[in-house]
């Protein structure tokens, strides 16, 4: 396996796979890998010739300063992982490098979709991803690139990007990877406390719940969620709310010819947990 300390090796690389007319997948990841991630690797080494993965804490989508000095690093282990799903190349770069010294991000217009949920609680949140993603999408020039539905929103958003900058690339969406108790995948799921860490597969059960309560209760699921949270000793939600999949809005009536999806983010202490469920 290839590793890519900085963007002009990465071109160089690119170069040349595309010269020997090899069907690239690109992986974005911020490290710190797990089962989810490596669900997303598979799929891409299964699917194109060249595998890349990048691994790039990126500043400008974090808007906790806590978050991003403590988001876990453990580069020595996840390059054993992607070794051992054949990943042809890992992409580890500098911010000062991939950004051209100017670690800011650029506003994007994505139709409101970015001023829902993560967007309205993250402020500027997509702005960042979407501008370290098309800054990926340039320098591998992918054919396919992967992404998870953990951050459905975020997925959703890429598709736009691509969209509205025609760029050439297949974005596919793929599954919500879960530990066994149901909590979904997450870097920073390494950070809870075993107190927290306890607490946490109520989330996913909660959305369970609703998920089954849905057909009956339509749009009252809201409140439900809401009241289960309320005297939860340690968890505490910042929002649960129905969107119509495709655009993110919240619906006034549910039709039974539209797909529907819960989203959730809760704190538990100071980490901040996400996860949905498709409700239909
Ligand atoms: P991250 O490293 O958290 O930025 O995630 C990199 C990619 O992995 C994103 O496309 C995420 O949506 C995806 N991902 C993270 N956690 C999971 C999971 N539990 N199941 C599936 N995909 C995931």
């Amino acid at each position: 396996m290839k590793v890519i300390n900085t963007k002009t090796n990465l071109k160089n690389y690119v170069l040349k796979t595309k010269q020997e007319d090899k069907k690239i997948g690109l992986v974005p990841t911020m490290g710190a890998l797990h089962e989810g991630h490596l669900s997303l690797i598979k799929k891409s080494v299964k699917q194109n010739d060249i595998t890349i993965v990048s691994i790039f804490i990126n500043p400008t989508q974090f808007d906790n300063k806590e978050d991003l000095d403590k988001y876990p690093i453990t580069t020595k282990q996840d390059l054993e992982l992607l070794k051992s799903v054949n990943c042809d190349a890992v992409f580890i770069p500098l911010a000062n490098d991939i950004y051209d010294g100017n670690i800011t991000s650029t506003h994007f217009d994505f139709d409101g979709i970015e001023n829902q949920m993560e967007g309205k609680f993250r402020k500027g949140h997509f702005n960042g991803v979407a501008t370290i993603v098309k800054k990926l999408f340039e320098l591998a020039k992918p054919n396919n690139a992967y992404f998870g539905e953990k951050d459905f929103q975020q997925l959703l958003i890429i598709k736009k990007l691509v969209k509205k900058n025609n760029i050439p690339v297949k974005i596919n969406g793929l599954p919500i990877f879960r530990e066994p108790d149901g909590l979904a995948m997450s870097s920073r799921n390494t950070r809870l406390t075993e107190e927290y860490r306890k607490a946490a597969p109520f989330i996913f059960k909660t959305l369970t719940k609703a998920k089954e309560l849905f057909p009956k209760n339509g749009i009252k699921i809201v409140d439900w969620v809401k009241n289960e949270f309320k005297n939860h000793p340690l968890l505490s939600l910042e929002y649960f709310t129905v969107t119509n999949e495709e655009n993110l809005i919240e619906p006034k009536k549910i039709s039974p010819l539209k797909k529907y999806r819960g989203f959730i983010a809760v704190y538990a202490g100071k980490i901040r947990l996400i996860d949905n469920i498709n409700l239909n």
